[in-house]
């Protein structure tokens, strides 16, 4: 398990920097090596339902542990590993070895679903479909969630539309990241295939104290619901907030309040201990 550490702030997607200075291409080739030598590692965010107040999902995390610099962050590495394309080894690893680890979990726990964060990137350079079809003889199409977020990095979005439903006809669900974060546009959003929307963190911190948090909040409660998505809250760190976005009808949430995300070993505890305590 480890420390939060919130860069968010600085902007996630600003990408004013060059990806060729010398350090940068260090950190890819060393990241690129950590993939092949599976020193990366997967954490695994559990999910809760609003409705039935059981867990229903797992969210899979990439997690690095540098051998110089510590441990290295996502927000630290993945927009790089978008720009230089190293994304398309990292989401295939993130996938291959997920899908494995979860073997047993998967059977234990029949209603659980997986969600894998994928970036526009995969859809519009990489093969997914190639992915991840020979894996749904290990996995349910149901079962899987791709996340996405929506950025305004997606170079080609026809391209990543199609790319997208190809693997919505396979079963496949789609939720939509970090809603309201930023570049979520209404227009593109009532075009994907998705099934679910998470809201971004942002929008949940303060709704305890803001009423106009709250009302943002309320509102695309209401909007998911009246265009059939699912509603998922991230970064749910009280129970205040967990009660209050019950009663407001969120249908499912997540954050360091249910569970920070955590490796297989120790999930395969947690798991055992909430199999009926929420
Ligand atoms: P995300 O997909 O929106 O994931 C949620 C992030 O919020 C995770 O950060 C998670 O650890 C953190 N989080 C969860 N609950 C709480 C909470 O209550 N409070 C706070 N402050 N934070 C919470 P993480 O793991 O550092 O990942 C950051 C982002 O990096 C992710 O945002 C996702 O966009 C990206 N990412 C992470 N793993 C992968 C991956 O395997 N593939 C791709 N393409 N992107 C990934
Ligand atoms: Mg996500
Ligand atoms: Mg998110
Ligand atoms: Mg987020």
């Amino acid at each position: 398990e480890i420390a939060p550490r919130d860069k968010r702030a600085v902007g996630f997607y600003s990408r004013n920097y060059d990806i060729y200075s010398e350090s940068r291409l260090t950190l890819m080739s060393d990241l690129r090596e950590a993939l092949h030598n599976s020193t990366t590692a997967i954490h695994y965010q559990p999910k809760l339902c609003l409705i039935n107040d059981e867990i229903v999902g797992l969210e899979a995390l990439i997690r690095w542990h540098h051998p110089e610099r510590g441990w290295v962050f996502p927000v630290d590495f993945i927009p790089l590993a978008e720009d230089t394309g190293v994304i398309t080894q990292l989401t295939r690893w993130v996938f291959e070895n997920s899908i494995r680890e979860l073997d047993s979990i998967l059977t234990d726990y029949p209603q659980l679903e997986i969600s894998i964060n994928i970036s526009a990137r995969d859809l519009v350079s990489g093969d997914l479909r190639e992915l991840i079809e020979p894996m749904l003889a290990r996995i349910e199409p149901g079962r899987l969630t791709l996340e996405l977020t929506e950025t305004a990095a997606m170079e080609d979005p026809e391209k990543g539309l199609i790319a997208l439903k190809a693997l919505a006809d396979l079963g496949l669900k789609v939720s939509i990241d970090d809603f309201g974060s930023g570049y979520s546009s209404l227009s593109y959003l009532k075009r994907l295939p998705a099934t679910e929307i998470k809201l971004d963190r942002s929008l949940i911190t303060d709704i305890c104290t803001s009423e106009s948090s709250r009302v943002i909040v309320a509102t695309a409660i209401n909007m998911a619901h009246g265009l059939g998505y699912r509603l998922v809250a991230e970064g749910v760190e009280n129970e205040e907030t967990g009660r209050l976005l019950k009663t407001m009808g969120c249908d499912r949430l997540q954050g360091f309040w249910l569970c920070h995300p955590l490796p297989v070993e120790k999930l395969k505890l947690w798991l055992a201990e909430h199999r009926s305590a929420f």
